[in-house]
């Protein structure tokens, strides 16, 4: 069975970087019907927040990606680290380094005035006999790493990819003060947590070659490594806030869907064939490694704008009215009262179409959600002319008794356009303000049908005046 994991460090928000990281594990296993794992890698003690964690699970879980089981804290797991360093040190494959950090940095120094630029630290308890090791000093635990040969890692991504093992030191997985390192404690985790596939930014290929003599060294399986491509802006450089939003939190403040932004992050770095527009249920079908390209994906807005407004569109109303619902209490914004939801819910069908956000969808649906008396925006005041009322108020009295349909409405509104020699245009302008406040609105039939006769009468006669 698929075992696939996020392990975000909690030092800031889910990054759009980790939120696809996220993405692909949970693609890769709900496709596979295997399971998707949350490691909290909270070891670094200095830097690791409980806030940052929160945000990181409130990102995942606007996404919509859920995870199995609790969360696993790293650091819980300390002893567990400790126990598998000294399972290395019983094995031999690991030993204990007596070496001062005044001794690293001074042997550092003199390779340095060698002129050599990355030097390997030797240290000289590898071989020592353990009757010459001083009593009572902490000591760290080193892995005893392969000084000839390569490392070969072979990636799902990257294709095999060759470390020399003299250019790898033997890296410490204990320090000295008892607490593990990065290292070993991704590598005890993984095992221990049964993750068949890694899924991770290609910052972490490096990590790969020591991390894979971890697993040889407790005789482990090494799991599948699939390192991805970063996420670049659309200029190509290195993605940075001066692009736009970073994180996933953004973009759900700036009201695009979840769905939409789960369809926009599976494209970044992975393709179908050309598929561009689809749901989440396919893409757990169709998700695989062989898709995943080596190049970094590259940042589109106008993309992202596209599927996000395709997946309003596509959406059942019932699950959009509740996303918006969430939206405007993520957002702070006033909840809806029973009679906007009602009325808001009968006008998605003019609204979900052609809006790439909730708040543009919430514009569209203004004539909704207003109440009189409606006051017309700058721009659609003046359409409100005297001229323009007169008309408007010569409409109410055949509105009484229409059949409140479009068939039924339309005949009136061009006879009563035809009568006073003015186009529809010219009509269609003061009705959208007196019905709205606004200029841009939904046709003026979709509007008149949501809210009704009774409040088109009402609405037209108070702007008539
Ligand atoms: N905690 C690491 C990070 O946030 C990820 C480690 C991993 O995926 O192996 O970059």
């Amino acid at each position: 069975p698929v075992v696939t994991r996020f392990a975000p460090s909690p030092t800031g928000y889910l990054h759009i970087g980790g939120g696809r990281t996220a993405l692909f594990n949970w693609l890769y296993a709900r496709g596979r019907g295997g399971k998707f794992l949350l490691r909290i890698e909270d070891t670094d003690r200095e830097r690791s927040t409980p806030e940052a964690t929160a945000a990181i699970l409130q990102g995942l879980r606007w996404l919509g990606l859920d995870w199995d089981g609790e969360a696993v804290s790293q650091f819980a797991r300390k002893d567990r680290h400790a126990e598998v360093a000294h399972e290395m040190l019983a094995r031999g494959t690991a030993y204990k380094c007596f070496s001062t950090q005044e001794e690293i940095a001074a042997f550092r120094a003199e390779q340095e005035a060698k002129g050599v630029s990355y030097a390997v630290f030797q240290s000289p308890w590898r071989d020592a006999d353990p009757a010459t090791h001083p009593k009572g000093v902490h000591y760290a635990i080193r892995m005893r790493a392969p000084r000839e040969g390569e490392t070969i890692v072979e990636d799902a991504v990257q294709g095999t990819v060759r470390f020399r093992n003299d250019q790898l030191d033997d890296m410490i997985v204990l320090r000295s003060d008892g607490t593990p390192t990065y290292m070993l404690a991704v590598v005890v985790d993984d095992h221990d947590m049964g993750v068949t596939h890694v899924i991770r930014g290609d910052d972490h290929l490096n990590n790969a070659a020591r991390q894979q003599m971890v697993y040889d060294a407790m005789g482990w399986t090494i799991p599948v490594w699939a390192h991805i491509p970063l996420i670049h802006g659309p200029d190509g450089k290195k993605l940075s806030k001066r692009h736009g939003a970073t994180a996933v939190g953004d973009y759900q403040l700036q009201g695009y869907p979840a769905a939409g932004m789960r369809n926009y992050l599976s494209r970044l770095g992975w393709a179908h064939g050309d598929a561009e527009f689809f749901t989440s249920a396919q893409a757990m079908e169709w998700f695989d490694l062989p898709g995943i390209g080596r190049s970094p994906a590259r940042l589109d807005f106008k993309k992202l704008e596209n599927i996000c407004g395709q997946h309003i569109a596509a959406s059942d109303d019932a699950a959009l009215l509740h996303e918006i619902e969430a939206f405007l209490a993520a957002t702070g914004r006033d909840a809806l009262t029973a009679a906007q939801r009602d009325l808001l819910s009968r006008a998605l069908y003019c609204v979900k179409d052609r809006a790439k956000t909730f708040p543009e969808l919430l514009e569209k649906a203004h004539f909704a959600l207003t109440s009189r008396p409606i006051s017309p925006d700058a721009a659609a005041a003046p359409a409100l002319d005297t001229v323009s009322r007169g008309i408007l108020k010569s409409l109410t009295p055949r509105l009484q008794t229409a059949s409140w349909t479009k068939e039924g409405l339309e005949p009136i509104l061009t006879e009563t356009a035809t009568a006073h020699g003015i186009g529809f245009g010219k009509l269609a302008a003061p009705l959208r303000a007196a019905l709205a406040g606004r200029s841009v609105t939904p046709s003026v039939y979709d509007m008149m049908l949501v809210i009704g006769r009774d409040e088109t009468i009402a609405r037209l006669e108070d702007a008539a005046g």
